[in-house]
């Protein structure tokens, strides 16, 4: 071999291992700097609440980004908000595991527009495949690659539904064994189908059931509440939601403008839910739901996820949380309402996903019966998912 190339190819060798080993360095520095907990583990809670907790047959979470991360979440952390192993310690049945495919830098409640975007740098400092730097579809195929290889390599501990018969089998598979857990994969943000309506099948056929028209900027489909111009839906959205009904997918209101969630509801013929928010009655900002929106989403069968962090429910504890759930359920009743956390979406959560009691906690203190705590942890999640995911 010519000397010249001998010395070529030491580099690139060299190159290609310090880029490997700094994707490993980024992964854990930014995962550990986006997702920290306001209040560390281990937990305390009454002992009512644990055996009320720990007895609860289904608990379920509507919203988690922590695919985002190349977080290997088949071994326990001690930094961000789950994994499967404290997924199983804290007898979660279902998580949404929802898909982030770009967000603008500098990113605030009020306007944002689509012309930055801070995910490539995360793709690419990831060490994820250079097809994910440049296209925003194939972001969202990753990270549901990701996911089933999770569940290949957790033997057994985590399994990803996809219709109702996988959930039914899973349900009674899991009073039998609690040493696993499940999820489904969900959108943030319909920018990952660059624009082109078949694309919807090829998101489904990658195993994503539910997905949100938009995130943090105005797109194809129609207004972000932090969009520049907020608008309702377009006529491409308009084709992509009456897709989606027709695979039996599951549209989710999380993030949308308040005249495109108006337009959803009037356009739907199927049961919609927002996966992650808390409610302008106990938290007045521009991500969260009105009174009249929350009575919508309730008339059309919906169903509405509270989240667990500061902004969505101006407080840092679970009692926060209690109370955007309280102020809820009064307005529409408690087959409507069921947790959708945010957990690892670059917010400092109340708790880690082994703090769910201290909503029980703060729910039993609220005067709620146990039947009602039950569907709010999770029953009311898993009735709407066994009627509304594809049979
Ligand atoms: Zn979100």
């Amino acid at each position: 071999m010519p000397k010249f190339l001998k010395k070529s190819l030491i580099i690139l060798a060299s190159l290609f291992l310090l880029y490997f080993i700094g994707t490993r360095l980024t992964a854990r520095i930014v995962d550990e700097k986006f997702n920290r907990v306001a209040l560390a583990a281990p937990y305390h809670y009454s002992e009512k609440t644990t055996a009320l907790y720990y007895n609860l047959p289904f608990v379920a979470d509507l919203h988690s980004d922590v695919l985002l991360w190349k977080r290997d979440i088949t071994k326990r952390h001690s930094h961000g908000h789950e994994d499967i192993p404290r997924m199983i310690e804290a007898n979660v049945a279902l998580q949404a595991f929802t898909i982030v495919s770009k967000t603008p830098k500098n990113m605030n409640f009020e306007h944002n527009d689509d012309k930055t975007d801070n995910i490539t740098t995360l793709m690419f400092g990831t060490g994820r495949p250079p097809t994910t730097w440049f296209s925003l579809k194939e972001r969202a195929l990753q990270q549901c690659k990701e996911l089933y290889n999770f569940s290949k390599s957790s033997q057994g501990k985590l399994q990803v539904i996809t219709n109702q018969q996988e959930l039914k089998n899973y349900i009674e598979d899991r009073k039998l064994n609690k040493n696993q857990t499940a999820g489904y994969l969900g959108v943030e943000g319909m920018q990952v189908l660059e624009g082109d309506l078949t694309n919807v099948q090829v998101m489904y056929d990658a195993g994503i059931r539910m997905m949100a028209p938009t995130h943090f900027f105005d797109n194809k489909l129609g207004g972000s509440a932090h969009g520049m111009k907020k608008g309702g839906l377009t006529p491409f959205g308009e084709q992509v939601i009456k897709k989606m009904e027709s695979l039996n997918m599951i549209v989710d209101l999380a993030h949308a403008s308040p005249a495109l969630i108006d337009d959803v509801l009037k356009l739907a013929t199927r049961p919609v839910l927002v996966s992650h928010t808390g409610v302008k009655g106990t938290c007045n900002n521009l991500r969260n739901l009105s009174d009249a929106h929350i009575k919508g989403i309730a008339a059309n069968g919906g169903l509405i996820g509270i989240a667990v962090f500061e902004a969505a429910v101006c407080g840092t504890n679970a009692a926060a949380t209690a109370k955007a759930i309280k102020y809820t359920t009064n307005l529409v009743g408690v087959k409507h309402v069921g947790l959708g956390t945010d957990f690892d979406g670059a917010i400092p959560a109340h708790f880690d996903v082994t703090g769910f009691p201290l909503i029980v906690d703060e729910l039993l203190k609220l005067g709620y019966s146990n039947a009602d705590i039950a569907a709010i942890m999770g029953g009311n999640i898993r009735d709407f998912m066994l009627k509304n995911l594809p049979e």
